[in-house]
């Protein structure tokens, strides 16, 4: 059936992703583009290849977790090596954040020490709206509105903190295999037809921090925020080591 699949009209076109209708309602085309930005869109470039690597990283992760029991909206392969088709889901808009070590915006924010290592993954989210420049949200406010969150109680607030604190220590353990560690990361949840929320977007270097354990290097969009210079780097060697892994 999956093979009947085939693209249509362009939807959405994000800062970084475009996506596609497809001839099903339960389906669209995900394509990963050569854009980046940083700082709300303050500042954008376009890095070539990075749209293929983000989707091949991308994909490859959303397997990962997938065979590890988190539910996500990655069903196959697109029409090309920077798309894949994914289950349509109404998005719930919260971007939620996990973090092994504080740096960037918590550092910024509460004037601490960057580096400060976490015990345990440290789960915190921000209201996704580029108008109001995807504030901090705590938990009560989330619950006090469903109608603009999308969370409807407090068991879904609970799953949705619980997956992304078990997506962490996964991607943090599939990372250290691969020479890299995982600083933090940001996920975001869907709610499909039957009312089941999963995984969806996307987990690229767009997305996360992730350094080098041996050198240092940071391997991520930090490079383009810091201009550090050979943005490209990064996703060609995350690509690299992710795909000679399976
Ligand atoms: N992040 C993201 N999209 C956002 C904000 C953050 O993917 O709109 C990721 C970011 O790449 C990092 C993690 O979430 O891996 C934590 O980012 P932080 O809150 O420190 O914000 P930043 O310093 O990136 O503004």
């Amino acid at each position: 059936m999956l093979e009947q699949i085939t693209r249509q009209n362009l939807i959405h076109a994000g800062k970084a992703n475009n996506v596609y209708a497809t001839n099903s309602p339960d389906y669209l085309e995900l394509e990963a583009s050569d854009r980046i930005s940083a700082g709300n869109g303050a500042k954008t470039d376009v890095v070539t290849n990075k749209g293929v690597a983000n989707n091949q990283i991308s994909s490859a992760t959303f397997k990962f977790l997938e065979e590890n029991g988190i539910p996500t909206h990655y069903v196959c392969e697109g029409s090309n090596k920077s798309s894949k088709i994914v289950k349509a889901a109404e998005m719930i808009p919260l971007e939620v954040i996990c973090r092994f070590v504080a740096t960037g915006s918590f550092c910024k924010r509460y004037e601490c020490e960057d580096g400060l290592e976490f015990d345990e993954p440290f789960v915190e989210f921000t209201f996704k709206s580029d108008s109001a420049g995807d504030p901090p949200i705590d938990r009560k406010t989330i619950l006090a509105l469903p109608e603009k969150t999308l969370i409807e109680d407090e068991r879904e607030l609970n799953l949705i903190e619980y997956y992304t604190a078990r997506i962490g220590i996964l991607l943090s353990e599939f990372y250290e295999r691969l020479g890299v560690k995982l600083i933090d990361f940001k996920v975001e949840f869907g709610r499909i037809s039957s009312g089941q929320i999963i995984l969806c977007d996307e987990i690229s270097p767009d997305t996360c921090r992730l350094v080098d354990i041996k050198t240092g290097e940071k391997l991520d969009k930090d490079r383009f925020r810091e201009d550090l210079g050979d943005v490209s780097k990064g996703y060609e060697e995350i690509l690299k080591r992710v795909t000679s892994n399976g």
